[in-house]
């Protein structure tokens, strides 16, 4: 690859992962010194509301699957309950469920800033917890029946009707007699793949030896779970490119941001143009907005702590993602005609959330290592 700026097609070329493969390091190097930074480690989140969905949802009982909060006297004034909830009405804001909500242009369900507590990201790190098994398969599966759009009600209420007898396959199999297979379609799946590749990137190189009881990168756990399956690593890339081409977007004079948005103005490479353009265009993004608001409050049924905090953070930032580059026009990112665009929470999110999918390309690369030492020695 020649260039360095892309503005290929929405179907990312692998041009496009060269490029981003070839600003990973340093753009890894300088979000991993970011997201240690007072404003974007300190992330408030509601671990506690209620599954809104089913009820037995299996808590983790593993030592790996608690989260330490912080007191709130320990994170600076200006981000604490009490100061934004003078600077932030509601009165723009659609309160529609217990303690979360979400406004038009919003893609997911946010916490209410004043609900939860105070977590240090960099003391809760994403990484092995033990957390598997029926549990965490039926909230994998009800993402992945998300993705269904363009489907008539009839099969809609069906397809409802099988999630509650539990039954997932009914409902893929309804939902694939039913939809076309549209773009739309197809980005959503990959986006949710990429963030279940890049968790479980993060899960197999922060791995608990059952033996030794020591931590460290696990090869064969990410061979068999993302390696073995090649494009779900292209799905992370194509997160990294999504997310990075939001960045872009998002205020231009933030000094504190700057070595990332340089990097993410010359590789963030998604054409988000040719999403929602036909006929069905208003139809089709709202039903995505719903799918995407759907998964957030997925989050919610996840049962371990850790695993609920990083999956709220990452769904949060790719809501984050898909608002700047779908709901937003030129004026509406001018950050001195809307000073609201995104909450601190959604900027504190949307970097994390880059930064996780930015490590799990840099982990990728440990891997290959490991793996050409352990046959070269063979
Ligand atoms: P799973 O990862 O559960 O996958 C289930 C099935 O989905 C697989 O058999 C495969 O057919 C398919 N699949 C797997 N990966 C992909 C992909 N990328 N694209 C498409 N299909 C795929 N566990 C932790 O230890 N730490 C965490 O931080 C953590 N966070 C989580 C966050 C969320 C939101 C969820 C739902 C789960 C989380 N888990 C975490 C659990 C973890 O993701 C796995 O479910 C668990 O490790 C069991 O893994 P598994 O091998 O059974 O397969």
């Amino acid at each position: 690859c020649t260039k360095i700026r892309l503005t290929g097609p929405i179907e990312t070329t692998l041009c496009d992962y060269e490029t981003v493969e070839s600003v990973n390091e340093d753009l890894y190097s300088q979000l991993d010194t970011l997201v240690r930074t007072p404003f974007f480690k300190y992330f408030k989140v509601d671990l506690y509301r209620d599954c809104p969905f089913w009820q037995d949802n299996g808590f983790c009982m593993h030592r790996e699957c608690g989260v330490t909060s912080v007191d709130e006297s320990q994170v600076p004034e200006q981000w604490r309950a009490a100061a934004l909830s003078q600077v932030r009405s509601k009165t723009d804001g659609h309160i529609t469920q217990p303690g979360c909500y979400h406004r038009d242009a919003d893609f997911c369900f946010l916490d209410d800033e004043e609900e939860g507590e105070f977590v240090d990201l960099t003391e809760n790190p994403e990484g092995f917890t033990g957390y598997a098994g029926p549990s965490a398969h039926r909230v994998w599966n009800s993402i992945y029946e998300e993705n269904c759009f363009g489907v008539s009600e009839a099969s809609i209420a069906a397809i409802a009707r099988s999630r509650y007898d539990q039954s997932p396959t009914t409902a893929l199999q309804l939902e694939a007699q039913s939809s076309d297979d549209c773009v739309e379609k197809r980005v959503y799946y990959k986006i949710i793949s990429g963030l279940h590749a890049s968790i479980s990137t993060h899960i197999c190189h922060l791995d608990l030896n059952r033996t030794t009881g020591q931590w460290g990168p696990n090869l064969q756990c990410f061979a068999s779970r993302v390696a073995s399956h090649p494009e779900r690593l292209k799905y992370i890339y194509f997160n990294t490119v999504l997310l990075l081409r939001a960045v872009s977007q998002e205020t231009k004079t933030n000094s504190l941001l700057k070595g990332v948005l340089d990097i993410a103005n010359d590789a963030g490479a998604f054409d988000e143009t040719a999403l929602f353009r036909g006929d069905d265009a208003k139809v089709l993004k709202e039903e995505f907005k719903n799918h995407f608001r759907n998964v957030s409050r997925i989050m919610d049924c996840v049962g371990c702590d850790k695993c609920r905090l990083w999956g709220k953070v990452q769904v949060t930032g790719l809501a984050a993602a898909l608002k700047i580059l779908f709901e937003m026009d030129e004026k509406a990112l001018d950050p001195r005609l809307n000073q609201n665009l995104l909450t601190r929470s959604e900027v504190v999110a949307l970097l994390n959330t880059l930064h996780r999918f930015s490590e799990s390309l840099h982990v990728t690369e440990e891997f290959k290592r490991m793996w050409s030492e352990s046959h070269d020695t063979a």
